[in-house]
């Protein structure tokens, strides 16, 4: 690969030595690459702000000795300015760089990880309904290949009097077959919209009881998947 250029999302950056970081990015062509960015901390740095996450930018990196590429140039797509200077988006905003950095792996390009995170942090940065987050979970479990059942009873395929949400058999179940969480016919109407092709529609709802439901139910959801909290969302849970 040698000298390279794609462009991502810085994800996170974390300090090296005196003076340099490693920067985690969900790059569109090359997957999840961390790569050091030299002299960054200091403050003369060429690279300025432009390496703080969520920032949208453009690289050219090259391929070091060891595992870590290192940031040759970077220039700023978009700084999403509006999630950065409100800490409610930049909480929400963190949970998905956080979903995107344990979803993401080196060396396996995924683009349409990328594209929904890039899509995602837009949303947040426009108009951010209540379900941007939750959407943007329930969206990458999709693309994970675990999607959630949200149609019909996992164990007996009704379609009518959905009750319950269950994470170990993937999804909604009937009255009769009721185990897991309690789910509501709005949640349950929230749910298909975001996972069958209406994600805009969701993406327009206003906060009510049933984009809370959905936004826990996304959450445990995701964490299921990933066999561990993640962190930003231990923190949201707190608060
Ligand atoms: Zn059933």
């Amino acid at each position: 690969m040698g000298l390279y250029r794609d462009e991502g999302i810085v994800l996170r950056t974390h300090k090296l030595g005196e003076a340099d970081r490693i920067v985690s990015v969900c790059t569109r062509r090359h997957g999840k690459v961390r790569a050091v960015a030299k002299g960054v901390r200091k403050t003369k740095s060429r690279f300025g702000a432009r390496l703080e996450p969520p920032t949208h930018v453009q690289l050219q990196l090259y391929e070091g000795r060891s595992e870590l590429h290192v940031i040759d140039q970077a220039e700023t797509i978009d700084h999403f300015r509006d999630i950065r200077d409100d800490l409610d988006r930049l909480t929400r905003a963190v949970s998905m760089l956080e979903a995107a950095d344990q979803l993401g792996l080196e060396g396996e390009p995924n683009p349409a990880l990328f594209q929904m995170l890039l899509g995602a942090l837009r949303a947040l940065a426009g108009h951010s309904g209540p379900l941007v987050v939750p959407g943007f979970f329930l969206k990458v479990l999709a693309l994970e290949g675990f999607r959630p059942v949200v149609d019909r009873c996992v164990e007996c395929d009704a379609v009518t009097d959905l009750v319950a949400f269950d994470l170990d058999s993937g999804g909604t179940r009937c009255a009769a077959h009721r185990v897991g969480t309690a789910i509501s016919p709005a949640a349950v109407v929230l749910l298909g919209d975001i996972l069958d092709g209406r994600l805009g529609q969701a993406l327009n709802e206003r906060p009510s009881d049933a984009t809370t439901e959905v936004d826990h139910l996304a959450t445990r959801a995701l964490e299921h998947h990933l066999e561990r909290r993640l962190r930003s969302i231990a923190i949201l849970d707190r608060g």
